[in-house]
């Protein structure tokens, strides 16, 4: 049996175990040195005096994001529908309703119009967002400036769940760094790792304040333990973030060979009438190319997506379909939803191929056979 590709591995510097053992050394297990670091490194990379709060996931990171925008029980938050669950999830521990919105064609994000229809018609009903959750899938930048214009038109708070689009940039600007509130992940397939991680970014330190306030019990200024607000224990360890500083060392290389990736599927499928590859359509507009993307037009090509998966899972080679948009989803099929069915038709006819950092050139060949022998 061949070895497995994998759609997306953790990749190491080699300085991880470093920065490890210096924890181990200094004792500093829970606070020290590699959180402060890896939290200032990440300052620096995303600029616009953003402020992080390293956490133990990205799902905590918009669970937080969303306390602090105010959104409470009963309350709706608009959501990205084509997302994976962690992107909604939080929405639900808050007791608040998610009302979700369908992709655009350009990058498969949240869609303007749809955006705005389901606003107008959620104010119309009396119930008014409390905040958009909206998503940079696969590392390619939504349509940001569409989007901003109408949380500010609406006074509507935007949270950017940028777990998949650490190094993606936006007419030069870094994603998760728009919003009132971004969120990234350091899970052991995103872009870096920490093993498992995530971060909250803020617009200023009152609010990084905050959410380390929330993020560790809430624990109120006394020499005793008081507590006037519901806390959390969300808070990243220092040994976790050592990981994450070694990471930070290697992230613009990484992001370098997933958009070299990226170029070897776009030149692999260039001829190919019917198989569009997910790329950035606008100058000003950088995917990190966390998971290169594939729609494939059965009518067109003579193969589905499908066919193709099973080719590759045939080599040991792992693929997957597109993320099944939330609407679909049975825990979320009772939710109000806008759109036209394009998320869908991405899932239905969308695969994700090999994109991680670290492939050989032998694995990127024998992934190269099996879709050159496919597209005939
Ligand atoms: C990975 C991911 C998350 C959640 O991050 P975790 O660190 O795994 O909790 C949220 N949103 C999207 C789009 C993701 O891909």
């Amino acid at each position: 049996m061949k070895s497995r590709v994998l759609l997306s591995n953790s990749h190491l510097s080699g300085k991880e175990k470093i920065y490890i053992q210096e924890a181990i050394e200094s004792n500093e297990l829970t606070y020290g040195n590699n959180l402060n670091v890896f939290q200032d490194s990440l300052e620096s990379y995303l600029g616009n005096d953003k402020k992080i709060v390293a956490l133990s996931s990205g799902t905590s990171a918009i669970h937080l994001a969303l306390i602090m925008a105010g959104v409470k029980h009963g309350d709706e938050v608009i959501c990205q529908s084509f997302t994976f669950s962690a992107s909604a999830n939080p929405i639900t521990y808050q007791g608040a309703i998610p009302v979700f919105v369908d992709s655009e064609k350009d990058t498969w994000n949240m869609c303007p119009i749809h955006l705005e229809k389901a606003i107008k018609h959620r104010i119309s009903l009396g119930k008014k967002p409390k905040a958009i959750i909206l998503v940079h899938l696969y590392g390619m930048p939504a349509k940001i400036d569409e989007v901003l214009a109408l949380a500010k038109k609406y006074e509507i708070a935007l949270i950017e769940d940028a777990a998949e689009a650490l190094g993606s940039s936006y007419k030069g600007q870094k994603c998760g760094t728009f919003g009132d509130f971004g969120i990234l992940s350091f899970n052991g397939n995103k872009i870096i790792t920490t093993s498992g991680g995530g971060a909250l970014v803020c617009k200023n330190d009152e609010d990084k304040k905050k959410a380390i306030f929330l993020a560790t019990q809430a624990r109120d200024e006394a020499v005793h333990y008081e507590h006037s607000h519901i806390g959390y224990n969300y808070r990243m360890s220092n040994i976790v973030a050592g990981i994450g500083r070694g990471q930070m060392e290697v992230l613009d290389k990484h992001v370098a060979l997933r958009q070299e990736m990226n170029n070897f599927y776009r030149n692999l499928f260039k001829e190919v009438k019917g198989v569009q590859v997910l790329q950035e359509l606008k100058k000003g507009i950088i995917s990190n190319h966390w998971l290169s993307c594939v729609v494939i037009n059965e009518q067109e090509t003579g193969f589905s997506r499908e066919d193709l998966r099973l080719a590759l899972l045939k080599d040991n080679i792992e693929s997957r379909p597109l993320w099944k948009p939330m609407h679909l989803q049975p825990i979320f099929v009772d939710s109000a939803f806008y759109g036209d069915g394009f998320s869908e038709e991405l899932f239905k006819k969308g695969l994700c191929l090999p994109s991680g950092s670290n492939l050989t050139e032998v694995e990127k060949d024998r992934v190269k056979v099996v879709i050159k022998k496919m597209i005939g």
